[in-house]
């Protein structure tokens, strides 16, 4: 049998891979508690899968969807928008909102509307995956824009040299950034527009983590600056705002373009969200919000106990203002990959190498705050108990 030489280019998806040195630990018995992936443990709220029950039940949502979703949902996407971030969107289907099975279908798609054999995509270093992964996949070339702690973990636009800009067509970006934490102000967003202007350069802003920030900090939308629109979209989920990472569902937004290519190229190989998820989904943005506090309000004393613990045994952390993710520099004289190894022999606990998420990335490993309290817990005793060995 013969499969595509498009395949050999990929690496294993990484969580895919962590999952299964996980497992062969706990099938020799050990307990390991993973920090590695950014998975809500906390339920959906009552009232979303409420409606999802009764929306199951109604024969008109059994049959095929349509791929560009409810006009409902399409709706209640563009008033949330309004509400949350001041942007105001054309709902009608397929202009500027698009709903997706998950933000990660709309990403992994989009490189192949916007990039033809050759053609650059500007990627984060690190960064989540499938930005990179779905630009080999189109055939397109990845240039990595590295994230340093120096400059705040934002890409530096102006060290992207003018031979590659002349090839870009794409320019990624994510923030509330994962994998580093890092938040982006209005200021980079700007000059994001401008550059993007300047040099005929899509934007993509990947942002599902928008609504998980901590002391009152309200993360932007790229969308709320003049002119964003007409350069790009965003991606946004409903994974990790609602806790709804099993139900795939996600949507992206912004410019008609490119919004209409992606909903052309999806129509083609996929039929559309379950409806009764999409009517969920309807809840989730129009319903009460009181549970978001309520969460990052536990993120937030999980976010301080795990700095805490992990400053304790010599790693360097800036606290996050928003997301889920702990980045932390591992101590002197470890490579990110010597120190996951470590704290998974030492203490079965799993976190993962900042190398994941790509070169710039060595030196530091990436935690997520999202296991249950009493694991969590247990793993912050482990962490502490390295200290007396
Ligand atoms: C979780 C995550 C996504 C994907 O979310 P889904 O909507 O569940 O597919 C996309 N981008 C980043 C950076 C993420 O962390």
């Amino acid at each position: 049998m013969h499969l595509s030489k498009r395949l050999d280019k990929i690496p294993p998806y990484l969580f895919v891979e962590i999952n299964r040195k996980i497992a062969e630990q706990r099938a020799k018995g050990l307990d390991v508690i993973s920090f590695a992936i950014g998975d809500p443990d906390l339920p959906t709220p009552a009232h979303i899968i409420d409606s999802l029950c009764k929306a199951a039940y109604d024969p008109a949502n059994h049959r095929y969807p349509e791929t560009y979703g409810l006009p409902e949902l399409c709706k209640a996407i563009a008033d949330w928008y309004d509400k949350r971030f001041g942007v105001s969107l054309e709902w009608k289907p397929t202009s500027e909102v698009l709903p997706l099975i998950g933000s990660k279908e709309g990403i992994g798609h989009m490189s192949f509307c916007m990039l033809d054999l050759g053609d650059v995509a500007l990627v984060p270093d690190p960064g989540y995956p499938v930005y990179s992964v779905s630009t080999l996949l189109a055939g397109g070339e990845i240039y990595y824009m590295p994230l340093l702690e120096r400059n705040g973990f934002l890409p530096d636009l102006d060290a992207i040299p003018e031979i590659i800009l002349k090839k870009s067509k794409v320019l990624w970006i994510c923030y509330p950034n994962n994998p580093t934490g890092a938040v982006a102000g209005l200021d980079f967003f700007e000059k994001v527009v401008w550059f993007a202007k300047k040099h005929d350069i899509a934007v993509c802003h990947d942002a599902p983590y928008t609504e998980v920030a901590f002391e009152g900090y309200r993360p932007h939308s790229f969308l709320e600056i003049n002119g964003a629109k007409d350069v790009g979209i965003e991606f946004h989920s409903l994974s990790k705002t609602y806790n709804m990472t099993g139900w795939r569902i996600g949507m992206a937004v912004g410019n008609s373009k490119m919004i209409d290519a992606l909903f052309r190229f999806k129509s083609n190989i996929d039929s559309g969200i379950p409806q009764a998820i999409q009517l969920a989904a309807v809840e989730a943005l129009t319903g009460n919000q009181e549970d978001i506090a309520a969460r990052n309000g536990k993120y937030q004393k999980r976010r301080d106990r795990l700095v805490s613990a992990l400053e304790d045994i010599g790693l360097k952390v800036t606290r996050p203002k928003a997301g889920f993710y702990i980045w932390a520099k591992v101590p002197e004289g470890y490579s990110s990959v010597k120190y996951v190894a470590e704290l998974l022999e030492k203490a079965s606990v799993a976190v993962t190498p900042g190398t994941g998420y790509g070169k710039s990335g060595e030196g530091y490993v990436r935690l997520s705050i999202t296991q249950p309290d009493e694991r969590f817990d247990e793993a912050i005793k482990r962490l502490l108990a390295l200290k007396s060995q």
